[in-house]
């Protein structure tokens, strides 16, 4: 295997790489100049798009460092029982392609995860060494995230935090007793264990040393998890209970939701179709709720006789429906608190309806004009000169407001 030219592994384990939702698209059009022979492509071979803490859009060299793994995870396409081509690269090659990239320009950082070969820590320790090359010999100074393993030591992980801007974990699956069944290698309490001691060394390297009176660099991006939706019959309400733990215990920056992909000869114990993307998608937008718009977890699905989120509108709206009794809410009046909660409008939206009524009152047109769409927020607001009256509590009015956002997308 370790005849294979360069470019034939970086086709194997980028394809490979893709699986992992932890590094996000940035979901922009694909422009590929493979076909046109013209110049430029934001999807070349390996390259993604994600967003760096800062919130910048970012393209990142996505790999993995080998698509070996002695693991056997059901849901892995790289498990050791699949029937897949793989492929290894050494530490040399995956500087050298980090560093070829990044002079063309083509990326801004290296997003690098692996299977398993030989043992947790011989696969940690090449990471960490490729990091450690990047920073010091190559002075690299671009954004390294690496995704560890749990199993590997405390003092890898330690060292991997010196040299990558982000870290993670992956938890793999919402539950303990998905883990076991579909990971049987892997140990949800290790997995947990290694979390804490992450945050635990990023809290006490955010401590200035008392010789140099400086903090020590130490993953400033933070850890940031994965969880694989769909592969388990865990409802969205179970997930998010999930994440919301997670964000709590180990002060993750993300939890990524990747939806399951069927892969071949996969055991029968897993679906066969992939969920709908769309899950994904709301669970995003309800991770969203919790952590920039004041919902608590158990808020977002109350009510809800199934524990799923509703795939025909956003998690706000749904809550605003459930929830008719809180609104219509005064947009020239309510403070920060009440506008988040108003179906369709975000944070940037809020800041200008706040900014404006220092001068004067907004009128339902005003507030059209800030957003794309006023037919989701119009049943819940008063504005100047406008009162929805009886419509807040119609019935039918979920259908009415799917019914006239389809119409808006068709424009
Ligand atoms: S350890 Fe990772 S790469 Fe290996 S089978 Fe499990 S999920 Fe796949």
């Amino acid at each position: 295997m370790s005849a294979l030219p360069v470019r034939e592994k970086l086709a194997i384990l980028s394809d490979a790489a893709k699986y992992d939702a932890s590094c996000a698209s940035s979901g922009s059009a694909k422009r590929d100049s493979l076909k046109s022979g013209g110049i430029g492509s934001t999807e070349g071979m390996g390259i993604c798009h994600s967003y760096a803490p800062d919130g910048r859009c970012i393209s990142l060299l996505k790999i993995l460092l080998t698509n070996f793994c002695i693991y056997d995870c059901s849901y892995c396409i790289n498990r050791s029982s699949s029937n897949v081509r793989r492929a290894r690269f050494t530490i040399d090659e995956v500087v050298r392609l980090t560093m070829d990239f990044y002079r063309r320009n083509y990326i801004e950082g290296l997003f690098l995860s692996s299977g398993v070969i030989r043992s947790p820590d011989e696969t940690m320790g090449e990471m960490v060494e490729v990091a450690r090359r990047l920073r010091l010999d190559e002075k690299f100074s671009g954004y390294i995230h690496l995704k560890t393993i749990p199993e590997s030591s405390p003092e890898l992980i330690e060292k991997a935090g010196l040299y990558a801007d982000r870290l993670s974990i992956n938890v793999e699956l919402p539950t303990d007793e998905g883990v076991r069944k579909l990971a049987p290698e892997k140990k949800p309490e290790t997995i947990r264990l290694s979390m804490a001691r992450l945050r635990r060394k990023m809290e006490e390297k955010a401590e200035p040393t008392l010789r140099t009176k400086k903090r020590e660099r130490f993953a400033p991006g933070g850890q940031s998890t994965q969880m694989i939706i769909g592969a388990d019959k865990t409802s969205d309400d179970g997930i998010l209970q999930a994440s919301a733990r997670l964000y709590g215990s180990y002060h993750l920056r993300r939890v990524y939701y990747s939806a399951f992909s069927p892969i071949p000869d996969s055991s029968s114990s897993l679906p066969l179709q992939k969920p709908a993307l769309m899950r994904e998608h709301r669970l995003y937008q309800a991770d969203w709720l919790i952590r920039f718009y004041g919902f608590s977890q158990p808020e977002i699905l109350a009510g809800s006789s199934d524990g799923m989120l509703d795939l025909a509108i956003d998690p706000k709206l749904a809550w605003a429906l459930r929830n008719r009794g809180r609104f219509p809410v005064d947009i020239n009046s309510a403070d920060r608190e009440a506008l988040l909660r108003i179906p369709g409008l975000g944070t940037k939206v809020i800041a200008k309806i706040l900014a404006t009524r220092h001068h004067r009152r907004l009128r339902l047109e005003d507030v059209g004009r800030l957003c794309h769409s006023i037919a989701k927020l119009r049943p819940f607001i008063i504005a100047e000169g406008w009162s929805p009256g009886a419509l807040t509590d119609k019935q039918g009015l979920r259908d009415k407001i799917v019914r006239s956002c389809e119409q808006l997308s068709l424009f």
